[in-house]
């Protein structure tokens, strides 16, 4: 019995973990319905309301471009809203 007690309790962190995944996910349904990414990660709009973005930070493979960054075209803001490597977006 007291053995039972001590699981639950270590289960706790991991209860922790998954509730932020689902909030992270959450975050990113609300960043698609309002229209800043795309459903596959692609930055559309930035937080400050631009939408013209540059590409940063690249770096090339044999001759192909790999992995880039967007960077807030605004001078003000210049925050970076994605980043791109090997086909796919991570925000
Ligand atoms: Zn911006």
């Amino acid at each position: 019995m007291k053995n039972k007690k001590g699981t639950s309790a270590d289960l706790k962190p991991l209860l922790a973990v998954v509730n932020d995944e689902k909030t992270f996910e959450e975050y990113l349904k609300e960043q698609i319905e309002e229209g800043y990414i795309k459903e596959d990660g692609m930055p559309l709009k930035c937080g400050c309301g631009c939408t013209e973005f540059k590409q940063v930070k690249q770096y090339y493979g044999e001759g192909w471009i790999e992995e880039y960054s967007l960077e807030c075209t605004n001078e003000d803001c210049l925050k970076i809203v994605g980043h791109w490597a090997f086909g796919y977006w991570s925000v």
